[in-house]
């Protein structure tokens, strides 16, 4: 056991399963966000808890498709006029990425970081309230075209040699499966050992009061920087002050990217924004979460309602949210869903923190000793949080990590933004 310090900053899902694996390693912690508890990325997504996600968003294939959504201003991607410019070089390392050879990899790196989550939460909340937020509800996908659900065939080759379990459906299997949906859609699939948070927000804020419980310090202050000497980063500024700390790492989501360049690591961080509806009382129940993979989204049933979530909005980290995304998610439930109800219905976005590859930075800072980095997660963040955590206070701690995080090394961008 260590009795060591530790200053962890950013209090979403990544943040919060860091610390609390920390904590209950011995280390004493200090977690720090400049907002409440779970309130950014992690607080409005589908909650779509994924063992099975092995099927990377960049895959060949992926920009025939891209232009079409771009001139649809109803379409998945949008990028803000003004922002293209900005975004060119991280969306031309992600054309790069959409190769069958890097797919491939990129899906071998997913399992590994991917297929113990469920497990990795099970140990974090054994015993707790937290427990019952997750459950094994299957995931369904749909299309409104035929044998589309299950996708490409390097799709279905990366789910075999992974051992994902999935289950093709006709348009009647859907139907049988999933009443409340409309009969628009004419294939699925069914991920059976896919999983569910009930609310993601209810669930960060639950590990933070566990790891609360088990010792660690939940304080709030915005980080702008550091100071550091050498190979050591001595003291972290809060709130415009240093506080002195041993060791810190960096968990704050899309922010990590600015905190990370003050530690002399750029890194091609991309805020990648998402848009959510939830709808109380909406009048239909779906049994699981089921996304709708040619509009891109998820409608997942949360103990707040249903929720839609999803679509991919490129403009920076601190545009407003433009709400006509949310609208759009409006119209998609009512045909989705017959006779749901949209009388009482909140609207969110959030930032989700994207790396062109499509994996996350897990990694000892490469300027510094005493610096950890552990963010990026971008689609899969409210999968991955649980074993993110434990690879990230593994490497706090010195041991070998559970898994190989060569594909997650900071270094793989050649210290270049
Ligand atoms: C619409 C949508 C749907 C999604 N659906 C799913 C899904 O179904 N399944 C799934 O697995 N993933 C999903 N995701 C992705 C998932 O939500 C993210 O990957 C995940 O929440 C990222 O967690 P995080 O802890 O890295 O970051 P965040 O949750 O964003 O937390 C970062 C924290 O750092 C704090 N912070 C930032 N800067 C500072 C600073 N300078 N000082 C102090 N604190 C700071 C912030 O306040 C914030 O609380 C979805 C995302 C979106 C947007």
């Amino acid at each position: 056991m260590s009795n060591a310090t530790v200053t962890v900053v950013g209090a979403g899902i990544v943040g919060v399963c860091t610390t609390l694996w920390l904590t209950r390693a011995g280390f004493k912690v200090t977690l720090i966000d400049a907002g409440p508890v779970g309130e950014g990325a992690s607080f409005g997504n589908a909650g779509n808890i994924s063992p099975g996600a092995v099927v990377p968003y960049l895959i060949p294939g992926i920009w025939r498709d891209a232009p079409g959504w771009l001139m649809n201003p109803e379409g998945p991607l949008a990028v803000r006029p003004g922002y293209f410019l900005k975004a060119l070089p991280y969306l031309t390392r992600a054309v790069k990425s959409a190769t069958q050879e890097a797919a491939l990899k990129t899906s071998r790196a997913m399992h590994a970081l991917h297929s113990g989550t469920l497990e990795a939460y099970e140990t974090l909340t054994r015993g707790t309230h937290a427990a019952a937020l997750i459950e094994v509800s299957g995931q369904l996908y749909v299309s409104e075209k035929p044998a589309t659900a299950q996708g490409s065939a390097l799709s279905q080759r990366m789910r075999e040699q992974a051992g994902v379990k999935a289950v093709a459906l006709d348009w009647m299997e859907v139907r049988e499966l999933e009443p409340t949906l409309a009969p628009i859609f004419k294939s699925g699939l069914l991920l059976p050992n896919n999983g569910r948070c009930k609310n993601p927000h209810h669930l960060v804020k639950a590990l933070a009061d566990i790891a609360e419980r088990d010792g660690a310090t939940i304080a709030r202050g915005k980080v702008s920087g550091f100071e550091a000497r050498d190979r050591h980063v001595q003291s972290i500024i809060v709130d415009g002050r240093p506080q002195p700390l041993e060791r810190v790492v960096i968990a704050a989501g899309a922010a990590s990217r600015e905190l990370c360049a003050k530690l002399g690591s750029p890194l091609p961080l991309e805020a990648e924004r998402g848009y959510h509806i939830t709808i109380e009382d909406p009048g239909v129940a779906p049994r699981m979460p089921v996304t709708h993979v040619d509009a891109k989204f998820a409608c997942s049933p949360m103990n707040v309602g249903l929720r839609l979530a999803g679509t991919i909005e490129y403009g920076g980290i601190d545009a407003a949210p433009n709400w006509q995304r949310a609208e759009l998610l409006k119209a998609q439930a009512a045909r989705m869903f017959p006779g749901v109800k949209l009388d009482k219905v909140t609207r969110w976005f959030g930032n989700r923190p994207s790396l062109p590859d499509g994996l996350p930075v897990l990694d000892q800072a490469p300027k510094f000793d005493n610096a950890f980095f552990a963010f990026g997660n971008s689609h899969f963040g409210m999968s991955a949080g649980s074993v993110m955590g434990k690879l990230a206070a593994e490497l706090v701690a010195g041991v070998k990590p559970s898994i190989d995080i060569a594909p997650f090394r900071a270094a793989r961008f050649g210290g270049s933004s």
